[in-house]
């Protein structure tokens, strides 16, 4: 029998109204109950009242019956107090005829004895059976919710017995794998042959290392599947060991990647046939993304653009600032009118020049657009640039052909033409003056008879560059047909005209030009007066370097000298 000292340790130390104490003796009888364990163990007491009606602790008189009723699994304890060894977080599970099964947790302790005092078991008991039920529902919840989390993403699990080399798949594999599941493999050399062979090493080598280092392998290969397909499997999963460390089991999920690996593949090739087309069509596209300032922005380049500034995409972040920077300063204001502009409405486009670190000058055309419609709230900046340097070189060679003549390299007649309308236009809006001066050279045929055409185009340029070389800032000079120039002098009148025709005269005739001798030229002069008409403004410097010629070459005439 406990001594009272032991009972009142027990009754301290465990004796709470949620914990079921008993004590046992070494024979298993029960010797001690509190309320609550008569009530969890469904005990009656041989009355037929529960424990309920009766007193807290119990009678002497009463144990010897009680002892009959309670369960063996609790009168199993006793050993514990012969041994001396508690236990902890014993899992009990009792079927009771009112409750049904009920699932227990018990502490097992011998009680602290004197040598005359009997070894004794204090047992607390907690109902665990509504914790019990929780988890187990939580479980079940969440073992659907992971069905239903492989069934979405299209996830089979399969078992490798390696003790007998057999696979165990789940119902989902052979959608997976697109073969029937009569047809599965069913040991590992089967397997192996579904597998693409070149995907073999670098899978079996990644469940070696798994194996080994007791990690988990995830790796993706291709097999065969069913209809002659291939499909790309992506799977990991790890090995089981048991207690002395061999791996029995290996245990995996697989997954049907062909999709993914498909968009992925046609991503990749899209993203590179862009890039092939912008490194043909020298563009490349940006991106900023902001709320914040323009110049705080971070940008991103599409490779070409890295390309047409001459920059490392490794070292070099771009952002608007060093853009602005790289700006021809003549061009920068544009691009600053730009980049205000992109903030206030939608589309701009501003072709002008940047300067690269390696001083190359680069002519880009920049689109800009805003992604949003609503500019205020606009998030992204869209653009591309495009490098026209080529295209402007041409343009301008373009340009410089329709308005030059190839062989003297002035100005050619349809230029002229173009000149003097703008040049009558400006007579007659605000009687801005200008004079006409038609020069033709002197016996040029003669240096086409004696010398050869070819000659004869030689003395046209250099006739050309002296002629250039006594031009004032205003004044106009162009070949005007065969061996004829014309010269436009701005703001100037006859006499102001004749001056400068007469130095042109002196500058041809005042040195031999190498090889062929002394050249005249003739000229004749005309300016504007109220009333003239272009037509009749060319037609007096005509007549006047008829009246040169007439008057023995080598010689100025003006219209009023007529
Ligand atoms: P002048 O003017 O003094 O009366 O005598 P000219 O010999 O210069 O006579 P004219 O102006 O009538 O003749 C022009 C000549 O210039 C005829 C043509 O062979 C030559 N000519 C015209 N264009 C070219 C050209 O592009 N190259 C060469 N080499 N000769 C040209
Ligand atoms: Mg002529
Ligand atoms: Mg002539």
């Amino acid at each position: 029998m406990p001594s009272r000292a032991q009972l009142s340790i027990v009754e301290r130390v465990l004796a709470t109204d949620v914990t079921a104490v008993i004590v046992l003796d070494e024979d298993g009888a029960l010797v001690y109950a509190n309320n609550m364990a008569y009530r969890m163990l469904g005990i009656y007491l041989p009355d037929g009242s529960t424990t309920e009606d009766r007193a807290d602790t119990a009678d002497d008189n009463d144990t010897a019956e009680l002892t009959q009723q309670l369960p063996d699994e609790i009168g199993s304890f006793r050993w514990i107090a012969s041994t001396g060894t508690p236990l902890r977080d014993v899992r009990l599970t009792l079927k009771q005829s009112s409750a049904g099964q009920r699932v227990f947790s018990i502490n097992a302790s011998p009680l602290p004895r004197n040598a005359h005092e009997t070894p004794c078991v204090a047992l607390s008991i907690h109902d665990f059976t509504e914790q019990y039920k929780y988890y187990e529902e939580a479980l079940h919840k969440s073992q659907e919710r992971l069905q239903l989390a492989t069934e979405a993403a299209g996830i089979g699990i399969w078992e490798r017995d390696l003790t007998n080399d057999t696979f165990h798949w789940d119902e989902r594999i052979p959608t997976i794998y697109g073969i029937k599941y009569a047809d599965l493999p069913s040991n590992y050399e089967q397997w192996r042959k579904i597998v693409l062979a070149e995907d073999l090493p670098a899978l079996e080598r990644s469940f070696r290392q798994a194996r080994i280092n007791h990690t988990r392998f995830e790796t993706d290969f291709r097999i065969h599947a069913g209809s002659g397909e291939i499909r790309h499997i992506r799977g990991f999963g790890q090995y089981i060991y048991d207690n002395s460390g061999n791996a029995i089991k290996l245990v995996g999920v697989n997954e049907d990647i062909t999709e993914r690996k498909q968009v992925e593949h046609e991503l990749a090739q899209s993203k590179e046939r862009l890039e092939e087309a912008q490194r043909i069509a020298r563009l490349g596209h940006w991106i900023a993304s902001t709320d914040k300032g323009l110049l705080e922005v971070d940008l991103w380049w599409s490779p070409v653009i890295y390309e047409i500034f001459g920059r490392n995409p490794e070292s070099f972040k771009p952002d608007f600032k060093s853009y602005l920077r790289a700006v021809h300063p003549e061009d920068r204001g544009e691009v600053i009118e730009l980049l205000r502009r992109l903030r206030a409405d939608h589309d701009h486009r501003s072709e002008h020049r940047i300067i690269r670190t390696d001083g190359v000058t680069k002519w880009v055309r920049a689109i800009a657009r805003t992604e949003d419609q609503s500019p205020v709230n606009a998030r992204r900046i869209l653009g591309t640039i495009q490098d026209i340097t080529e295209q402007r070189e041409l343009q301008q060679e373009l340009e410089y052909r329709a308005s030059h003549d190839p062989l003297t390299d002035l100005f050619n007649r349809a230029k002229l033409q173009q000149q003097l309308r703008a040049a009558q236009a400006a007579y007659e809006r605000h009687g801005t003056p200008f004079a006409l001066v038609i020069a033709d050279v002197d016996h040029f045929k003669a240096v086409n008879d004696r010398w050869g055409h070819s000659v004869g185009d030689a003395v046209l340029w250099e006739i050309g560059r002296r002629m250039s070389s006594q031009l004032r800032e205003t004044d106009f000079l162009g070949r005007w047909g065969g061996e004829e120039f014309l010269i436009l002098a701005n703001h100037t009148d006859e006499s102001g005209a004749a001056q400068l025709a007469d130095r042109i005269r002196e500058s041809i005739c005042g040195s031999e030009i190498q090889g062929i001798g002394t050249i005249t030229t003739s000229f004749g002069v005309a300016a504007t007066e109220p009333g003239t008409y272009l037509e009749v403004l060319e037609n007096r410097a005509d007549k006047a370097l008829y009246a040169a010629k007439e008057r023995g070459r080598n010689t100025v005439m003006k219209y009023s000298q007529l």
